[in-house]
């Protein structure tokens, strides 16, 4: 989501940064955007006026990546920032949001 949001509003990826956090009484999680540069610079507002069209660039991306869909790659989740979880992002988890 990050990758598609600094796409869609031309940023850099390193301009945003996220944590998923698991609710325990609810059995849910949330997915917590910062801005990440110093003193922010509304970037997470960007993304929630925008997020139609982010969440639309997520799905195609995902999509249309070559890789096989029970892994994943630079092109589509995979990121030096994620790199620790490299072998537990596959690519259908995501696909399997949007059906
Ligand atoms: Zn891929």
């Amino acid at each position: 989501m990050i990758r598609s949001a600094s796409y869609v509003l031309q940023i850099s990826e390193d301009s945003l940064g996220g944590v998923i956090h698991y609710v325990s009484a609810t059995g849910t999680y949330d997915l917590i955007l910062y801005d990440d540069v110093p003193g922010g610079a509304g970037f997470v507002r960007a993304v929630s006026e925008r997020l139609p069209e982010i969440m639309d660039h997520v799905k195609d991306s995902i999509q249309h990546c070559t890789c096989d869909a029970d892994t994943s790659c630079y092109t589509c989740l995979r990121s030096y920032r994620n790199q620790y979880l490299h072998d537990q992002l596959k690519r259908h988890y995501v696909m399997d949001l949007f059906v």
